[in-house]
């Protein structure tokens, strides 16, 4: 029998598999040096032209690049206007930031549960959690693949409430053919290093409507209603602080950057994809693992690849298998621990377990895998080798 690394054994992989990484080519490189060596590092013309190019490939009017993609859900909930006694339902399987957003702005994040086959938000329980204070519904496209946003716009359209995607995970993707955000009233997107492309940190927000572009433009610029370029174009001192707003700028450098790998990403949103089908096919055979199931008229961008494993099957846990499959080389990893589970939400909301079932119970079984469009075909062999490996020993 094979001796798991953890027993001493020798490991699948000597050097670890983190389970997502950047891609840096040296075209990257070359953009970010010429924006170095250019006039403007920050508030120039690379801002404009990576919002603009981000617009056109989400097929949506405008795109508001920001700090990063928790200064975009910030930015979002002030559009909005998001204030003290509203309510915003939030999926408890997500990051903290989707969440967190609400509370930034003296909200109540109001915490549903997940559909049990996707884990993106459940439209039931959306439609349950509406009270006459809910103002807005945040889905979050759970490892990349789109929420039923059909149904969630017939929810909002109903009782009035906003719509913002939260497509940290699915930047690339497709609802019936329309591509991730251009869904909802307003989209979030990050590009920090394990996301579909990056810049470092970064974030952005598109959407259809010019007011809210406005009103998110001002909101990472102090609140100022003109910027600093524009006010030198004009010679002029002049400005305004409308309202309260941050600095939640992108530089330049980043927008370089952005502008650079944004081409490159349907060529990675493939790569991921097809990664994602070996990992399908290879799974099959083994009967304790599920991956999660894509739903109909829809594409994955497979940000995470997410499968569940039936414990009771074997004599170990979670935490001992997860140490397991670490110490052979394979850096998996869980998303989410339910934000309702965390002493932030669950003490000063009352919340607990049993709250969200289908949340609770996926919080239990599921591990992602490593997925990331520079992994090489030995690389996802090692994977499903450590995978298989471990499942043997634990097997009853
Ligand atoms: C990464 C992520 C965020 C936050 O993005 P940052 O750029 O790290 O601030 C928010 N929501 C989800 C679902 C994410 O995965």
């Amino acid at each position: 029998m094979n001796k798991l690394a953890i027993h001493g054994g020798k490991p699948v992989r000597s050097r670890r598999l983190n389970y997502g990484r950047q891609t840096i080519d040296e075209d990257d490189i070359a953009a970010v040096v010429a924006t170095l060596r250019s006039d403007f590092l920050t508030t120039g013309p690379k801002v404009s032209e990576f919002e603009e190019a981000f617009a056109n490939h989400t097929q949506s009017d405008h795109a508001v690049a920001v700090a990063n993609g928790t200064a975009a859900l910030h930015t979002a909930m002030n559009a909005l206007g998001i204030q003290e006694g509203d309510e915003v339902i939030v999926p408890t399987l997500t990051f903290a930031a989707t969440a967190n957003c609400v509370l930034y702005q003296r909200g109540k994040p109001v915490l549903v549960d997940v559909s049990p086959e996707t884990l993106t938000i459940c439209p039931q329980a959306v439609q349950n959690a509406i009270t006459p204070h809910t103002k807005a519904i945040i889905a979050m496209d759970y490892a990349g693949q789109p929420c039923d946003y059909d149904r969630l716009q017939q929810i909002a359209n109903e009782h009035q409430l906003a719509l913002i995607a939260d497509a940290c995970h699915s930047l690339g993707a497709t609802y019936k053919g329309r591509r991730v955000g251009n869904l909802a009233d307003l989209t979030v997107f990050s590009f920090h290093p394990v996301k579909p492309m990056t810049t470092g940190e970064g974030g952005m927000i598109t959407t259809h409507r010019p007011e809210l572009a406005d009103r998110m433009r001002r909101f990472r610029n102090h609140g100022i209603s003109v910027d600093h370029r524009e006010r030198e174009e004009n010679g002029s001192w002049l400005y305004e602080i409308a309202d309260l707003g941050y600095n939640y700028r992108l530089t330049d450098i980043q927008c370089a950057l952005g502008i650079s790998q944004l081409n490159k990403l349907p060529h990675w949103t493939q790569k991921r994809q097809s990664i994602a089908q070996t990992y399908n096919s290879a799974l099959s055979a083994i009967h304790e693992i599920t991956p999660l199931k894509l739903a109909p008229k829809r594409t994955h961008a497979y940000h995470l690849y997410v499968i569940r494993i039936d414990f009771s099957a074997l004599s170990a846990s979670k935490p001992p298998f997860f140490q397991a499959l670490q110490a052979e080389g394979i850096g998996a990893n869980v998303h989410y621990i339910p934000v309702h589970l965390h002493p932030l939400y669950g003490e000063n909301f009352n919340l607990g377990l049993g709250l969200c079932p289908h949340a609770e119970r996926a919080y239990e079984e599921m591990i992602s895998l490593p997925i990331f469009p520079a992994m090489t075909s030995q690389d996802t062999q090692d994977t499903l080798d450590a995978l298989e490996k471990v499942i043997k020993f634990y097997r009853h």
